[in-house]
């Protein structure tokens, strides 16, 4: 039988690396200046904490969760979303004690049974950032600004793709306000109840917001003629909203109220966005994210309300390289020459071969990227193998040479060359870095 990942598992090559790597970089970079911390938690955790906290019955819980029991019995799941482990860490380990605000960033895989598709997998990478502070409208509004500085810092030195992300908003009230529009929302359900898809029809009792989320096209129109809960939101909800509102168009961000907009965790209270992508299709979420302040106590911490996001990395990353169906803004290529060697060696002798760990070891400590296969060739066969790995210099080093103190740099693109006299190892290593610094 032959051997194949498991569906919806993807692997990552050196290309598609280069890439994730890129922008895990920089969406780094950016959250470090925002003074977030980044820690670690683990894949697996009690079953029990997704339960508890995304809800018994929503979709992630009910049908996308890799649950299993281990050898000792124990029931487990591979986690879908980090910001469950990110509260139960901070109970169990008493974080919350820590000066307030608490922000923290992680980034790592996560795991749903759902049906792969473009921009749908079942093992996915998210960069989760999480902020723990008492309730304040300007700290949201910050952090939206934030996941949409990192969305965008790919194209920092160019105006195109700027206008790709669109964010939408909404307000799913607090538990008081949300009392009285689902009892509204569950009767118009009813009303139509017959229309709605089997899986609905089990949410109207089961949870009825989720109804709102159904991807379903009848299910869609259904809900397009339903209450809206900003109509139902409380004074402190409704005031919340609009200061929210008000320092975003302060700060210039600008956002697309979207009233039946939820989300598929029964966390969520007040503010909850969405930022997606243009030309994704279908998946074109690529981060979302919203207010939690209820569920560190849920979990057993004290009160301290919080707001968080997640970005998709795949679904970022195809909405700035593309993929195999459609080219994006940014150009790949840029990203694949930097995993070219910068330097071939090309060592002719059984004498020299010894050598070449210490040469490549002087050139390697000042950055250069070197290759070196050690192969006794021709000096033919050997440059056609730099040519193949798109080395950008070979150089060659033969027993004459040696004798000479002189090697040979060869600029593989231009195919010219020069000869290099040096002392020493230490000394060529020198001499050929400076010849090449500007170029790796
Ligand atoms: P969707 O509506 O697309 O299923 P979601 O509401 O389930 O998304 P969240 O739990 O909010 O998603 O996760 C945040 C982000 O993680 C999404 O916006 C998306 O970019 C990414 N994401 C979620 N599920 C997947 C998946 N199965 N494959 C790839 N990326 C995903
Ligand atoms: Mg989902």
């Amino acid at each position: 039988m032959k051997l194949q990942a498991v569906r919806g598992f993807k692997d990552w090559l050196p290309e598609d690396f280069a890439k994730y790597e890129y922008l895990i970089e920089l969406a780094k970079n950016i959250l470090k200046t925002y003074n977030y911390k980044e820690i670690k938690i683990p894949i697996l955790e009690k079953t029990e904490l997704f339960v508890r906290s995304i809800g018994e019955f929503t979709d992630i819980v009910q049908k996308e969760t890799y649950t299993f029991q281990d050898r000792n019995k124990e029931f487990l799941t591979l986690r879908p979303e980090a910001t469950a482990g990110i509260c139960r860490m901070i109970i169990e380990r008493g974080l919350f004690i820590n000066p307030k605000p608490l922000k923290f960033f992680t980034i790592g895989p996560m795991f749903r049974h759902e049906r792969p598709q473009k921009g749908r997998l079942r093992e996915f990478f998210q960069i989760n950032v999480e902020l723990f502070s008492p309730l304040n409208p300007h700290i949201e509004a910050e952090l939206i600004f934030l996941a949409m500085e990192i969305l965008k810092a790919p194209f920092s030195f160019q105006e195109k793709g700027k206008n790709i992300y669109t964010l939408e908003l909404n307000s799913l009230g607090c538990p008081k306000c949300r009392i009285k529009y689902k009892e509204d929302l569950l009767k118009f359900l009813e009303k139509n109840r017959e229309k709605l898809c089997e899986t609905c029809k089990e949410r109207i009792i089961k949870n009825p917001l989720r109804v709102l989320d159904c991807k379903n096209e009848v299910c869609k129109e259904v809900v397009s003629k339903s209450p809206v809960i900003t109509e139902y939101l409380c004074k402190d909800c409704k005031d919340h909203l609009i200061s929210l509102k008000e320092i975003l168009d302060f700060i210039d961000i600008k956002y697309v109220e979207n009233p039946r907009l939820v989300r598929g965790l029964d966390y969520y209270v007040r503010t909850i966005f969405e930022i997606k992508a243009k030309g994704l299709g279908a998946q074109d979420t690529v981060a979302a994210g919203g207010r939690y302040d209820y569920l560190l106590e849920e979990l057993g911490g004290p009160y301290l309300p919080a707001i968080g996001f997640a970005i998709g990395l795949e679904r970022w990353a195809i909405s700035i390289f593309g993929d195999e169906e459609k080219r994006g803004i940014l150009d790949s290529k840029n990203f694949l020459e930097k995993l070219n060697p910068d330097l071939f060696i090309i060592l002719l002798g059984k004498e020299l071969l010894k050598r070449g760990v210490k040469l490549a070891t002087f050139l390697r400590k000042k950055g250069v990227r070197c290759e070196i296969t050690y192969e006794e060739k021709s000096l033919k066969a050997q440059l056609k193998n730099a040519d193949k790995l798109s080395a950008k210099y070979s150089l060659i080093l033969g027993e004459e040479e040696l004798k000479k103190r002189s090697a040979i740099l060869r600029d593989m693109r231009k195919s010219i060359q020069e000869s290099i006299d040096f002392k020493d190892w230490e000394d060529l290593s020198v001499k050929v870095f400076e010849k090449i610094k500007n170029e790796i």
